[in-house]
C-alpha cells in the first residue's frame, strides 16, 4: 500500500508522458466538450445489468463529470480532468462486443509499477472475444508529485461512493475527503465504469506482494492469477477499507463480473510486467469467453 522509495525515472518518465499528452491536447483541433458519435469510439450504452452487490450501499455522487468526452490524441479517449487538469484517458481496444475487461495501471500515485502493465496491454494481441479497456493512471497528480494521494491530498481509494466514511483528515494517508465521490478523479471513473459496466476490473497497487482472498468466481480468479504471476493469496490488512475502488468496481459490473486488487512488490521488472499483461488476458479468456 505504500510503496517504499521514489522512483526518479518512472517520474521522469510519467512526466514527460504528461506533456506529450497536453501538447497533443493543446495541438487538437477538438473541444473538450465534443461528444464522439455512438459506436465509433464511444462506449455504447448499455442495459442496466444485475449487480451482484447484494447488500451493499450504493450511493450515486453528484457528478459533475460528463464520461466519456472525447478523443484528444490517437486513441487516447478523455474521460475526465485531475485536480491539477491532467487527462485522465482510457485506450480501447479489441472486440466491441467482447466481454469487458477494464484495468487501471495506478490509483496511488507512488504505487505506479502497474503502469507498465496497462503499457504491455496496449501492445499485446487481445484474443477473440474480449475488449480491454484500459487506464494507465487515474491519479496523474499523484504519479507526477510521487505521493499517494491526491492534489487535493485525498486517498481516492477511500472516496468511492461505496461504503464510503469519512476517514482523518487533510495530511492523513487514507484522509477520504470532504464527502464521498468529492474528487474529479473519482467523478470521472464512476462515470466510465458505469458506462462500460465491465465483466472484470482490475487494480494495481505496490507494495504487500498478494493478493486478497476471496469466494466464487472472484476467489477463483485471484487464484489463477496468483498463480500464473506468482503472487501469493493472502488477507490485506492495516488500512480501513472503506469507499475503496475495487469494492466500488463490484458494484458497476455486468452480471458475473468481479473486481479485485493486485498488490505488486516493491518493483516490477518488465519481463514480470509481460507476465502480468499475459495474467490479465489469460484469466479474462478462460472466466469470460463463452
Ligand atoms: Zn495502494
Amino acid at each position: 500500500m505504500v510503496s517504499s522509495g521514489k522512483r526518479a525515472g518512472r517520474l521522469l518518465l510519467i512526466y514527460v508522458s504528461a506533456l506529450v499528452v497536453t501538447g497533443l491536447v493543446a495541438a487538437a483541433p477538438l473541444s473538450y466538450q465534443t461528444v464522439i458519435s455512438p459506436g465509433t469510439t464511444s462506449p455504447p450504452s448499455r442495459p442496466q445489468e444485475a449487480s451482484l452487490s447484494g447488500g451493499v450501499t450504493t450511493t450515486r455522487p453528484s457528478s459533475t463529470t460528463t464520461a466519456p468526452i472525447g478523443p484528444i490524441a490517437g486513441d487516447q479517449i478523455l474521460f475526465g480532468r485531475s485536480v491539477n487538469g491532467e487527462p485522465l484517458v482510457y485506450q480501447r481496444r479489441g472486440d466491441p462486443q467482447g466481454a469487458r475487461i477494464l484495468v487501471i495501471g495506478s490509483i496511488h500515485g507512488d504505487e505506479d509499477d502497474g503502469i507498465s502493465i496497462v503499457d504491455h496491454l496496449a501492445e499485446l494481441e487481445v484474443p477473440a472475444g474480449l475488449e480491454l479497456w484500459l487506464v494507465r493512471s487515474l491519479n496523474p497528480d499523484g504519479n507526477i508529485a510521487q505521493v499517494r494521494q491526491n492534489a487535493n491530498g485525498v486517498d481516492l481509494n477511500r472516496n468511492f461512493p461505496v461504503n464510503w466514511s469519512p476517514l482523518g483528515e487533510l495530511g492523513d494517508w487514507e484522509y477520504s475527503g470532504p464527502s464521498l465521490a468529492s474528487e474529479p478523479e473519482t467523478q470521472a471513473m464512476v462515470s466510465l465504469g458505469e458506462e462500460i459496466r465491465p465483466h472484470l476490473v482490475l487494480w494495481y497497487h505496490q507494495d504487500y506482494f498478494r493478493i486478497s482472498p476471496s469466494g466464487g468466481i472472484g476467489g477463483r480468479i485471484r487464484r489463477d492469477y496468483g498463480e500464473l504471476t506468482s503472487l501469493p493469496i493472502l488477507q490485506v490488512s492495516g488500512g480501513t477499507y472503506t469507499g475503496t475502488a475495487s469494492q466500488w468496481s463490484r458494484t458497476i459490473t455486468a452480471q458475473g463480473g468481479t473486481g479485485f486488487t493486485i498488490e505488486l512488490g516493491p518493483t516490477l521488472s518488465e519481463a514480470e510486467a509481460l507476465t502480468h499483461g499475459q495474467a490479465v488476458l489469460a484469466v479474462s479468456e478462460k472466466y469470460f469467453v463463452k
